[in-house]
């Protein structure tokens, strides 16, 4: 199969009452190598209907697994396909790119893991404009080398083994080590940060938003260097407390359990729930 090759997959939508059917083509070298589980696939409003999005996980063999129904996500200004990107626009930088994978390659920035993305000419402008604002964003500490990479389509080989978040530029994700699909804080975060006036008003909201997160990661962090076991429970207390938050949670803490285990490659077991510890006591 060539590069250019494209594969043709038929999209039924998943809303009751909708069922809007529609084909779509997807580039066939997504699925030329040996397997990693599904490629997937944001299918916005417009695509098969005119009133929903959602998510479509697709096996090697071009079938649809799953779908995923998602709300709107980010606050974007769409523009027409064959405008460029305007310079370190944000914006423009998310339309190109797609929302659901906007929120995925934020992800990975969080959890500190490398980013390949896979580009169909040498020169993309998504390369310059996203590597740019990454370098401007991200606070400095975390400015780790080479954190994205951008790829020829044809250069994709077999990345199995790769713990890297792997997405073509025209959005779709070939391979991610997590398997969660829900990202409110960097749904949060990339709002707040669309939301300022101007580049460097934004690069300030997300650098702030980021560290305060990673703050609380490092909180807890020595909390685990210094005790056998932690319960949920407890830490929500505490990182409440200390952070002047209202309510810690389950999300907050199934975060930083994530960034705890990815980026500071900490053991996360030691975080238990307390139930779970009651009701294992009354089974004995
Ligand atoms: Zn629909």
């Amino acid at each position: 199969m060539s590069v250019e090759e494209e594969v043709e997959i038929e999209v039924k939508c998943p809303y009751e009452n909708c069922n809007s059917t529609k084909i779509i083509k997807v580039p066939g070298y997504l699925f030329k190598t040996k397997q990693f589980g599904t490629v997937k696939i944001q299918v916005n409003k417009g695509v098969v209907c005119s009133e929903h999005q959602f998510i479509i996980f697709v096996d090697k063999k071009g079938l649809i697994r799953s779908y995923e129904k998602i709300d709107a996500q980010l606050t974007i200004i769409k523009k027409a396909k064959e405008e460029p990107i305007a310079k370190l626009s944000l914006n423009d930088v998310i339309d190109k790119i797609g929302e659901f994978p906007a929120l995925n390659i934020t992800h990975a920035l969080l959890l500190n893991i490398p980013i390949v993305i896979f580009k169909n000419k040498e020169k993309s402008e998504l390369e310059d404009n996203l590597i740019g604002i990454c370098k401007k964003f991200l606070p400095k500490e975390f400015k780790e080398n080479e954190s994205i990479k951008f790829l020829l389509r044809k250069n994709l080989k077999n990345i199995e083994n790769l713990n890297v978040l792997a997405l073509d530029e025209e959005g779709y994700i070939i391979k991610s080590p997590w398997e969660i699909t829900s990202f409110e804080f960097e749904k949060e975060l990339l709002n707040k940060t669309l939301g300022a006036k101007d580049i460097n008003a934004q690069s300030i909201i997300f650098r702030q938003i980021f560290e305060n997160l990673i703050k609380k990661v490092e909180f807890v962090y020595e909390l685990l260097r210094s005790s056998e076991s932690l319960y949920e429970e407890d830490l929500k207390i505490k990182l409440a407390e200390k952070f002047l938050q209202k309510k810690v949670s389950d999300y907050d803490i199934d975060l930083i359990k994530e960034i705890l285990k990815y980026r500071y490659l900490e053991n996360v077991s030691k975080i238990k729930i307390r139930s779970f510890d009651k009701l294992k006591e009354s089974l004995w």
